[in-house]
């Protein structure tokens, strides 16, 4: 199949335009994702350099060569910038500029020393495959831990580009001598099908990995506190639930611990909201460390916790919630040359065939805590079936 060359560059670098503008716009509000700006400009130096390609005439000045490889070739390594950027991955500046350069040596020497289409084609295909295969390795690496995400598909799409352009390299020396670059041969017709498909596949691949990237935040935002870290009370309460349906099918049991920090009020007043939230962080770390990986820890709201204890009777909760109210009386934060120190007071519950749902089982802990705090707070207080807000007068 041989097709006009000309018009398959112009079709390329208007895509190549377009994708370009497509990739800013989505940058403009998106401003935290720099990738994205990076991407776009590649795809512009894209569009730049196609544009000289196209205008050149059939017998291209040196100058015209190197400018439009100049501008063609820094794309590869300005969309490996923005990969590694995306990826949160150091730029490798320096080994980038080296391989850039050479490319460049090279068709400067096969344009005036040796003046040679084949080998600036081979020259600039080889400087092709190793980026395409770099920029593949990193997006391929990222997605292992996630399978199936686009990041993965656009790994591939690089692995296919650098294999096409080695089957490239490696015919262009079986073939020796080239007609120029806009001679419709079936190599040439074959790399300028390629290239916009390429740029078309890698640029949505980009703008999908953009997206999958905001809504892996937004469930970030939804599922964990963002002072603490932690669960927040919306996930921990579905979590919840999902595990009380189990236990009404037959499931384990389990125990719930609500923990609310003495006196906290008092720690805002006097050392002030900052000094308030440092100890939020530090009870929150503190007792992650203390907990069980299985164990559900989460903020339930304010300057109260709770945590899930999974296949766990009442005397076991209460012997982690013992561990926790200890620990705490251990935990100082520094904070404008004070130390500050406070206790947690805790109500704790164990799961019954008899209890109604998750809620209630709330409303018990929630009322052993009541006790706890009535009681003298820095103590666990463990739900016995009577000890309810309104039997507190009896305490
Ligand atoms: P008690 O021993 O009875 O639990 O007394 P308390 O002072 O701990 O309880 P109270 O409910 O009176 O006060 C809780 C305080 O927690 C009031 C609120 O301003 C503060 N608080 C809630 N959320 C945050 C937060 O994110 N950061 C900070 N610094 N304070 C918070
Ligand atoms: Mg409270
Ligand atoms: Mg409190």
């Amino acid at each position: 199949m041989i097709l006009d060359i000309r018009t398959l560059l112009v079709v390329s670098l208007l895509l190549s335009a377009m994708m370009g503008m497509a990739l800013f716009l989505t940058w403009r509000v998106n401003r935290g994702i720099t990738a994205l700006r990076q991407w776009a400009f590649a795809y512009l130096l894209l569009a730049a350099g196609l544009v000289m390609t196209a205008l050149r005439g059939p017998a291209p000045s040196t100058l015209e060569l190197v400018a439009s490889n100049a501008l063609v070739g820094a794309t590869p390594a300005v969309i490996w910038l923005g990969i590694r950027s995306f990826l949160g991955l150091p730029a490798p500046r320096r080994a980038l500029a080296a391989a850039y350069g050479a490319m460049l040596l090279g068709i400067l020497a096969f344009s005036t020393l040796h003046p040679d289409m084949a080998a600036r084609v081979v020259v600039g295909s080889l400087y092709s495959v190793g980026l395409a295969v770099v920029s593949a390795l990193d997006l391929l690496r990222a997605a292992r831990g996630a399978p199936r995400t686009i990041t993965g598909v656009t790994g591939g799409v690089f692995a296919a580009h650098a294999a096409f352009y080695m089957v490239r390299a490696a015919l262009t020396l079986q073939t020796g001598a080239q007609p120029p670059l806009l001679e419709p041969t079936a190599i040439q017709t074959w790399t300028f099908l390629e290239a916009p498909m390429v740029a078309l596949a890698v640029g949505i691949g980009f703008l999908i990995m953009t997206t999958e990237r905001l809504q892996a935040d937004l469930r970030h935002l939804a599922t964990y506190d963002t002072l603490t870290g932690t669960l927040g009370r919306r996930a921990f309460l579905d979590m919840a639930d999902g595990i009380f349906a189990r236990l009404r099918r037959g499931g384990p049991r389990f125990s719930l611990l609500l923990l609310d920090i003495d006196h906290f009020k008092h720690i805002n007043d006097s050392f002030g909201h900052q000094a308030g939230d440092q100890m939020l962080r530090a009870f929150a770390a503190f007792a992650r460390d203390a907990l069980r990986q299985g164990d559900l820890f989460a903020r339930y709201g304010g300057e109260e916790f709770c945590v899930l204890l999974p296949d766990t009777g009442r005397d076991d909760a209460r012997a982690v919630a013992e561990r926790l109210r200890s620990g705490l009386r251990d935990l100082t934060v520094e904070h404008g040359g004070h130390r500050i120190a406070t206790t947690v007071s805790i109500g704790v519950t164990e799961s019954s065939p008899a209890t109604e749902s998750f809620d209630a089982m709330v409303a018990e802990a929630d009322a052993a805590l009541y006790r706890a705090k009535a009681k003298g707070r820095d103590r666990v207080e463990v739900y016995d079936g009577a000890g309810g807000r309104l039997d507190l007068a009896s305490d």
